[in-house]
């Protein structure tokens, strides 16, 4: 049975070490530490030496004690979001936050103390287990570095519960979205806006012209672009030659998406010709969608995880990507659960306790379902 003062302690201790991306060190020695003395064997791989960070993935296992049991993995990430500096916690009796002058770092610490919390409870009452596997990942919130540079034939369970996302805790997320990072660059012709602004070609004109008629924001229920930044210009008298713009696309669906991206570029490559300027246009997929339903295994496992500790199961579709994207693009299943917190991302983030300790209860219960399950 969870603990809840354990798990507020480790929730606590975790917070307290500063981890933004590149920089999880302090969380990984103390994690690698904790996971040792609860009997695991701890690997940690080199992707510090290939992200430049300090710190790489921690891959640990626990052997089963039920021969034969499914194997599983729960995964979260150690990095953070800024700003975290000079962090100060609040909590309340009830809900964790921070100050309001920084994040607070639930995502993904809360997770991370979940699982072990989870874990902990599990040898605690000499429960039966299969092979339980742990990874946490550096990295992810700057493009899921982490685990796309993990050697995934270090993965030796089929299947994955990657604890990395807001309320419920203990919901389902089933689907993760597509996403395209774009590039525009729009080259135009630079002139003396007072003496001879016919010479020029602006390239902040035809880039507006393009984004004032291009279909942005909510696409439809699993659609969304946005354009994020634009940046061009260098003086208030000179007709801007250059323009470039950041923008992105996400879809559950690949086919919208690849129709989005495109009309995207053809509404920036209509303007920019119809001024006689020159388009650069470069669409890269960061990640990519999956979608789990009821009848996948990877599924029933967690709802019947939820059975077991009397939370109704719910399913969200996912918004955004996490290392689960990466895991299922490689074959290996991984759906999205729900730790609790709410407004990640943001000042006002939080959590609640009682939402950890749903979370942990869940990460024990879906050890103990995967025990009863074969292979
Ligand atoms: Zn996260």
């Amino acid at each position: 049975m969870a603990n809840a003062d354990r798990v507020k302690q480790l929730f606590l201790d975790l917070l307290r070490i500063n981890s933004p991306s590149r920089h999880e060190r302090g969380v990984a020695d103390y994690l690698k530490s904790k996971l040792e003395a609860l009997g695991f064997h701890v690997e940690e791989d080199d992707t510090a030496e290939q992200i430049d960070g300090d710190a790489g993935n921690l891959i640990a296992m626990l052997p089963g004690t039920i021969p034969g049991a499914r194997s599983i993995f729960l995964g979260a990430h150690m990095d953070t979001v800024e700003p975290t500096d000079k962090l100060d916690i609040n909590f309340d009796g009830k809900t964790f936050h921070s100050d309001g002058s920084t994040i607070l770092g639930a995502d993904d610490k809360a997770g991370i103390a979940a699982i072990i919390e989870g874990v902990e409870s599990i040898i605690e009452s000499g429960t039966e287990h299969g092979d339980i596997q742990i990874i946490f990942n550096v990295s992810e919130e700057v493009g899921l570095l982490g685990s796309r540079k993990l050697d995934t034939s270090k993965i030796k369970a089929s299947m994955g519960y990657i604890f990395d996302t807001q309320k419920p805790a203990a919901g389902i997320t089933v689907s993760a979205p597509t996403h395209e990072n774009i590039i525009v660059e729009i080259t135009g012709k630079a002139a003396h806006a007072g003496m001879a602004p016919e010479n020029g070609i602006s390239a902040i004109v035809a880039a507006s012209k393009a984004i004032a008629r291009m279909n942005l924001g909510r696409i439809d229920f699993e659609t969304t672009a946005n354009i994020g930044v634009i940046q061009g210009g260098k003086a208030r008298n000179i007709v801007p030659d250059q323009v470039t713009i950041k923008a992105e696309a996400r879809s559950r669906n690949n086919d919208k998406l690849t129709a989005q991206v495109d009309h995207m570029r053809s509404v920036f490559q209509q303007e920019a010709d119809a001024m006689g300027a020159k388009l650069m246009f470069q669409g890269e997929r960061e990640y990519t969608t999956f979608r789990w339903t009821e009848n996948d295994d990877i599924v029933k496992l967690a709802v019947a995880a939820c059975g077991r500790i009397g939370v109704k199961p719910t399913f969200q579709d996912g918004g955004g990507g996490s290392d689960a994207n990466t895991y299922n693009s490689l074959g290996i299943p991984c759906v999205v659960v729900g730790v609790g917190y709410d407004g990640a991302h943001s000042h006002s983030e939080s959590i609640a306790l009682e939402d950890l300790v749903t979370a942990s209860r869940f990460a024990s219960a879906i050890i103990e379902t995967a025990a009863h399950v074969e292979g």
